[in-house]
């Protein structure tokens, strides 16, 4: 049986790493205030539909979505904000004093699979509702960059840019239109339909010849109302005063719809093509877009595979305690009970009978600090051999001390 494509198994070999990644998010997340949110992986599709927007790449053809037995559309979440918002709506959150979520879990998108890139992804993501103060805008830039610190991934640089609000945006794609359609036979098929729907997406298309020619189109900056003008001063005032480093790019654009005024990515080019660990920007439409009170929002998303590609973290996996049990497993079990139990060791009670010699080979394998052998011999004496794996000693200890014993060891 073959997995899906674009989908992995996270091994129990690469797990250390995981936790490390999920471990450092969580504490440095919960360290600024923010509250872990769980919401479902599957939601209605219309959340999507309106929530990321009809035109981007996402709604368009990215999406998991099937009819569940009573005939209702439903999908595999391609992101997280969306469904946070509505679970901030749902639950009335705005009565809640916390503000602050941050959301660790997998998203499915039906995309070409790469290094990098895959059809089920994990994202740490945060949200933040009803703060229109610009310096929260740089509060998460800050928050995502020591995460991204702690985690020792360098090399990395930010990108910001201004992207306007539903009353400047308009003109500036109209202008946006006007330019790419007099290269319109030079675009990609997919911005050949972009010009018509949402010509801010060129900017975002991957495709050389559209990139280059992006490069000389209008830039928004030059079309955003003063609203949008002071909000992106203030929030790069803020980054300078937090000594974040950052670079503009004023043709940085988001592939979902929601966004609004600030918008940043965090980049490495350790990852080829895939280099965008993070991305994230304010969008305050989304929460009165998706029906509940004007709020306003502003979060990013990092993608943990690639975090994970560029961690430098090996910690072996190892065990306390290797039970190479002989004979009598009832006796081990009690043994090893009595130190994962009590002394909150890690033990591995062996029950597949096998010679002592390729047991000690396991053991070693599995760089146990300690082997227990219990056999025949020691049954009889009432002892239990322990071996200190590291010293390579070894000494006999009475049955009846065994935990006393141990306990003593680690104190
Ligand atoms: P890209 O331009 O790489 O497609 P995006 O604009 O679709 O990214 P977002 O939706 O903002 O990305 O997601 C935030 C982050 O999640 C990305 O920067 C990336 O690290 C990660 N990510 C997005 N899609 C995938 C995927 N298919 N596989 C692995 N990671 C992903
Ligand atoms: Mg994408």
């Amino acid at each position: 049986m073959e997995i899906l494509r674009g989908f992995k198994d996270i091994l129990p070999q690469d797990i250390k790493k995981w936790q490390r990644l999920e471990k450092i998010a969580r504490e440095t997340l919960e360290s600024f205030g923010y509250k872990e949110i769980r919401t479902p992986i599957l939601e209605k599709t219309s959340l999507f539909a309106r929530g990321v927007g009809e035109t981007t790449d996402i709604v368009e053809k990215e999406m998991y979505t099937f009819l569940d037995k009573s005939g209702e559309s439903v999908t595999l979440r391609p992101e997280g904000t969306a469904g946070t918002v509505r679970a901030f709506i749902d639950n009335h959150l705005e009565n809640y004093p916390f503000k602050k979520y941050y959301y660790i879990g997998p998203m499915f998108r039906y995309e070409r699979p790469q290094k990098g890139r895959l059809r089920q992804f994990h994202q740490i993501g945060i949200e933040v509702f009803g703060i229109d103060n610009p310096a929260v805008d740089a509060e998460v830039v800050l928050v995502d960059k020591i995460m991204l610190d702690r985690l020792n991934i360098s090399d990395l640089r930010i990108e910001i840019n201004n992207i306007g609000c539903p009353n400047c945006r308009p003109e500036y794609s109209k202008k946006l239109k006007e330019y790419f359609q007099t290269h319109r036979e030079e675009l990609c098929d997919d911005c050949k339909r972009r010009l018509d729907r949402n010509p801010l997406r060129i900017l975002d298309c991957k495709n050389k010849t559209c990139s280059r020619i992006a490069k000389n189109a209008p830039k928004i900056t030059e079309f955003v109302c003063d609203n949008c003008k002071t909000h992106y001063e203030k929030v790069k005032e803020n980054l300078v005063a937090l000594g974040i480093d950052f670079q503009e790019n004023p043709h940085l654009v988001r592939g979902l719809d929601y966004y609004t005024k600030f918008v940043f990515e965090i980049i490495t080019d350790k990852l080829g093509s895939q280099g965008t660990v993070s991305a994230g920007g304010r969008y305050d439409n989304l929460v009165e877009q998706l029906g509940g009170k004007p709020t306003s929002g502003i979060g990013f998303a990092s993608g943990c595979e690639r975090l994970i590609e560029l961690m430098d973290y090996d910690e072996d996996q190892n065990i306390d305690y290797y039970f190479a049990c002989l004979d009598d497993y009832t006796t081990c079990m009690k043994l090893a009970k009595g130190l994962a139990d009590s002394l909150k060791r890690s033990v591995y009670v062996e029950y597949e009978s096998r010679s002592l010699k390729s047991m000690m080979k396991k053991a070693d394998k599995m760089n146990a600090s300690y082997v227990v052998i219990y056999g025949e011999n020691e049954k009889e004496k009432g002892i239990v051999i322990v071996k200190d794996m590291k010293r390579s000693t070894q000494e006999e200890i009475e049955i009846e001390k065994f935990l006393e014993n141990e306990v003593a060891r680690w104190q």
